[in-house]
């Protein structure tokens, strides 16, 4: 029997497992693909979780950025970033690495076969795999994204429609480090060309678009590269829409399980890392008095629910005003606020304050 078990070797599941296993906890991974696994994801993300894991951003091959672009119906604006503040992030690297390392630090690790049942009784979390095996556990978390079977059978079922995003990633030797973002593209999403380690992946996000037209609006962003023999693969993004439960009894649940991506900033490795943390600190005490992860819900939105709340606020503002905000973005840094934002210097509440300063 293990002390806990994490479903899902994703940024979440891994830096559980590593934090965990850090401390000398008994810890599993059960992770349904085998691993290296690719992850749709733009990889964008910024220092402060490399701070968070203790790891530098060199170790992942992290490519930092240095510009951001802006453009809305055909008009761009170009601001610097300060460096080494935004990077991005192969994610079948980045995760690998992240699972490895938690491997080093003593968790056990079986890929390529996913769990099918869960069952309890007073004492032990019992899961079996598609393989027909059964391992036992204390504590169990769910790090399994999307749609995740742990939070349906904690009974927290996510109600409301998960937005769809697409993404192509396109092999490109050196590209330059600009991340652009295109606005006016779509009502209520926005699209994105973010280079990497060896590529670039450009996408569009957006609420109640027909996934159709999804495809045709990308390809307009796309003059300057060759993608039409590049896969276009679609998935859901774990938006923050609220409280839900994130614990029962002995079982948890972290990151995109957890719905507790940045609305505005389309963020999920950084709370996904951040939830971890949290839980880490539940468990150790818990395992320490005996108890249950009952106080996970509460400790976790204590520090996430305000912020999330805003940047949902936020998102909403946006898409509304796309023409007045792009105007609005002289009067900015928009490199520096993005780099702070990101890095957890300047808050959401902080920013809303910012913009109407500027307006009135
Ligand atoms: C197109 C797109 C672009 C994005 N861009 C960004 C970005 O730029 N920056 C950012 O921060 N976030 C971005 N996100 C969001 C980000 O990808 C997610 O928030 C992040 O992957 C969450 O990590 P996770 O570990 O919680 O879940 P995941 O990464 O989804 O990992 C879950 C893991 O669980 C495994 N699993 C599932 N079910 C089972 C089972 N039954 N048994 C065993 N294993 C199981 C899966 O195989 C998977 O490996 C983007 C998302 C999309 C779709």
């Amino acid at each position: 029997m293990h002390d806990v078990i994490v479903i899902g070797a994703g940024p979440s599941g891994a830096s559980s497992a590593l934090f965990l296993a850090r401390k000398g906890i008994d810890v599993l991974i059960i992770e349904k693909k085998k691993l290296p696994r690719y992850k749709l994801c733009a990889g964008g993300t910024s220092k402060v979780i490399f701070d968070i894991l203790d790891v530098p951003p060199d170790f992942f091959n992290a490519f930092s950025i240095e510009k951001l672009r802006v453009v809305y119906r055909g008009e761009e604006k170009e601001y610097s970033v300060p460096p080494n503040n935004i990077f991005t992030l192969r994610r079948e690297e980045f995760d690998y690495k992240l699972t490895m390392l938690a491997c080093q630090h003593g968790a056990s690790l079986v890929d390529g076969e996913k769990v099918t049942g869960i069952e309890e009784d007073k004492r032990t979390i019992t899961l079996e795999t598609d393989l027909g095996h059964r391992f036992k556990t204390r504590y169990l978390i769910g790090a399994d994204g999307v749609g995740s079977k742990v939070a349906r059978f904690i009974g927290s079922n996510f109600k409301y429609p998960v937005p769809l995003a697409i993404q192509k990633d396109i092999p490109y030797e050196n590209p330059d480090p600009t991340i652009s973002l295109f606005m006016g593209l779509v009502p209520m999403g926005y699209g994105w060309i973010f280079p990497k380690d060896g590529m670039v992946s450009a996408g569009l996000g957006a609420y109640k678009f027909p996934p159709r037209e999804m495809s045709k609006v990308l390809s307009s962003i796309l003059n300057n590269f060759n993608h039409k023999n590049i896969p276009l693969l679609a998935h859901p993004i774990s938006f923050y829409r609220g409280k839900i439960r994130l614990a029962r009894g002995n079982v948890s649940l972290v990151g995109d399980s957890a719905h507790i991506t940045d609305p505005f900033s389309g963020e999920g490795i950084r709370n996904g890392i951040k939830s971890a943390k949290v839980v880490e600190e539940v468990i150790l005490e818990a395992i320490k008095k005996n108890k249950t992860l009952e106080s996970y819900t509460e400790k976790l939105y204590s520090l996430f629910a305000r912020e999330l709340f805003l940047s949902w606020i936020m998102s909403g503002v946006f898409y509304k005003f796309q023409n007045r905000i792009f105007s609005l973005m002289d009067r900015f840094n928009m490199g520096y606020v993005l780099a702070n934002l990101l890095n957890e210097r300047t808050s959401y509440s902080e920013l809303f304050k910012k913009i109407i300063k500027s307006i009135i």
